[in-house]
């Protein structure tokens, strides 16, 4: 094998039970990844990957924060004496606000695609739309492809929540008991990053990033670093952007990275898929999880 770092994207660590909407990787198989890589790579903290090594660096990345990567993930990881880096979001905790994502998660989950895509082209002109075919590209069931899309990137953020807030609350009528078993709370976080695992940044309430990298920062990303300094006594120095930034990633490179650096933050993780072929670079590719098999093969 050649001597490549690579990072690992991880979102859910758990069994669906019926959750239909989302795509968690089972425990088992998390912990058969983590010793497959093992195999090849020195798995180190986030902190530890610009320093030299005699083996190839291997990070893992989770993203959103939610409660089964505490009790799954973490769990498998401290048994294995390895450490992860978790990006986790501000605003559930402060607000009781579900970020539009986990509402979609949830919603989907539990209401019929159909159901959903005619409540949508009856509320919204969406019915003639064509998606960006770079989105949800793993999302195979058009009909789910259309309404994430419509959801996460077409409509209003407002005009979303709004549709999804009141299909949810039908379903989970009582949304701080939600929040509590949906995220990883405070004192498990101060926990986590106690066990030697590092805390970063994924944003307050899970925007997608859009071309004004200041008024972003300020709304999206610098309260939640504040928070986790706050509440937990953690200093975030890594980002991880909800969705790789989107659409507008490579603006967010340009425009937000120098903002990022100013702020103390020392690197960044994309969705892009890949290796990790110089490290002095501020943004990182990751390699999916579900993709990993594969990837790793083609670096030998
Ligand atoms: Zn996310």
């Amino acid at each position: 094998m050649r001597k490549v770092d690579i990072a690992v994207m991880y979102h859910y660590i758990r069994e669906q039970n019926g959750w239909g909407a989302i795509h968690p990787l089972r425990p088992e198989d998390f912990a058969r990844q983590i010793d497959v890589i093992l195999q090849t790579h020195e798995i180190v903290s986030v902190d530890e990957l610009r320093m030299p090594s005699t083996k190839p660096k291997a990070i893992i990345t989770f993203d959103d924060g939610t409660k089964d990567q505490y009790t799954y993930a973490f769990d498998i990881l401290r048994k294995k004496g390895v450490r992860a880096y978790f990006a986790v979001m501000s605003g559930p905790r402060i607000t009781g606000k579900i970020p539009l994502v986990h509402l979609v998660h949830a919603v989907l989950s539990f209401t019929s695609d159909e159901e959903l895509r005619d409540i949508l082209i009856a509320s919204y002109d969406v019915q003639s739309l064509s998606i960006e075919s770079s989105i949800y590209d793993y999302e195979t069931n058009k009909l789910r492809k259309f309404n994430k899309y419509v959801l996460n990137f077409i409509l209003k953020e407002t005009e979303a929540r709004a549709i999804l807030e009141s299909i949810f609350n039908a379903i989970f009528p009582n949304a701080a008991k939600f929040v509590k078993e949906h995220y990883i709370s405070d004192s498990e976080l101060i926990e986590m990053h106690r066990a030697g695992m590092t805390i970063g940044v994924h944003g307050h309430n899970h925007i997608p990033y859009y071309n004004d990298a200041q008024h972003y920062f300020a709304t999206e990303i610098l309260p939640c670093k504040e928070y986790l300094e706050r509440e937990l006594g953690i200093i975030a120095k890594w980002y991880t952007p909800p969705f790789g930034g989107g659409e507008f990633f490579h603006c967010m490179e340009r425009d937000l990275t120098p903002i990022l650096l100013e702020h103390g933050f020392a690197g960044g993780f994309s969705t892009i898929s890949g290796p990790i072929d110089d490290t002095s670079r501020f943004w990182f590719p990751r390699i999916d999880c579900n993709r990993l098999s594969p990837e790793l093969q083609s670096l030998t």
